[in-house]
């Protein structure tokens, strides 16, 4: 059987199935926050003042004003999210998942499965969501959705309006509300998807699970060693990776593992033709 075959079975005999999704799923939804293609371009004006040449360095760059920080999110969000098409990639993946629980762990942060329907209560987004806010205070005082912020941004660059005066505010301490992703040391993580998670994964240990793993790298390790230490831990589980290569796994793991040396849009469409 060759690897694509046996991914393929292990995929249709599966009770569940747990995608965790990473960079590289985001760089083919469009979205690649490390390249330095069309950021001085896009941005000239942020690229010149703050000396960043990507998306991923000017997120965690502080700007002078909050006005110009929510001008420039506002910017991101509204490209990436709020005017985004699905991909090939997430039509072959609703395919695979048709009949199938499921759960997707995902340190991509621009809602790509909430919005393409997947089912919000299966998505845990480890990076938070910058479709919603969190006060800046460095306390808790909850989260709440920014898009009407991000559509009065959009609006102010052909009305000229104050940007300071769009800023919005905490609730509870009148703070300046920031976009909810780990930008600074006050990140507060989904609890409850989280929750969600855990109660999954303890549901399945003896079921028959396939770990579907799409685009992750380094920058989100805790989608990479820990769910590989899950399939070694269960016997029924097995591991189907878009990116990563053999030698990349642990021994004990590679026979768990169906390798495909490919790419997410590869391995999706292998998958599912
Ligand atoms: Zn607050």
């Amino acid at each position: 059987m060759t690897e694509v075959e046996q991914a393929k079975k292990w995929l249709s005999d599966a009770d569940a199935i747990i995608v965790t999704a990473g960079n590289g799923f985001a760089q083919e939804e469009g979205l690649d926050i490390l390249s330095e293609e069309n950021f001085d371009n896009n941005f000239g004006e942020i690229a010149e003042k703050y000396d960043v040449h990507t998306i991923g360095d000017a997120l965690d760059k502080k700007f002078d004003s909050w006005g110009e920080q929510w001008a420039f999110w506002s910017e991101l969000i509204n490209q990436y999210t709020l005017n985004y098409v699905p991909s090939e990639n997430v039509g072959n993946l609703k395919k695979l998942l048709d009949d199938k629980q499921y759960f997707i762990a995902t340190s991509t942060f621009a809602r790509y499965f909430e919005n393409s329907g997947f089912n919000p209560n299966r998505i845990f987004d480890v990076f938070g969501d910058w479709t919603t806010m969190q006060c800046s205070s460095g306390v808790n005082h909850g989260q709440k959705s920014d898009i009407e912020v991000v559509k009065n941004f959009i609006k102010a660059k052909e009305t000229g309006a104050d940007l300071e005066s769009l800023v919005p505010k905490c609730e509870i301490c009148n703070s300046e509300m920031e976009i909810h992703m780990p930008l600074n040391a006050h990140f507060f993580p989904d609890t409850d998807a989280n929750a969600r998670l855990r109660w999954f994964l303890t549901a399945n240990e003896d079921k028959k699970v396939v770990v579907l793993e799409l685009g992750v790298d380094e920058t989100s390790p805790q989608l990479l060693d820990p769910m590989i230490s899950l399939v070694d831990q269960f016997p029924n589980w097995h591991y189907i990776t878009a990116d990563l290569k053999k030698e990349d796994l642990p021994d004990n793991i590679q026979k768990k593992s169906a390798v495909l040396n490919s790419d997410v849009h590869n391995l999706l469409k292998q998958l599912t033709e």
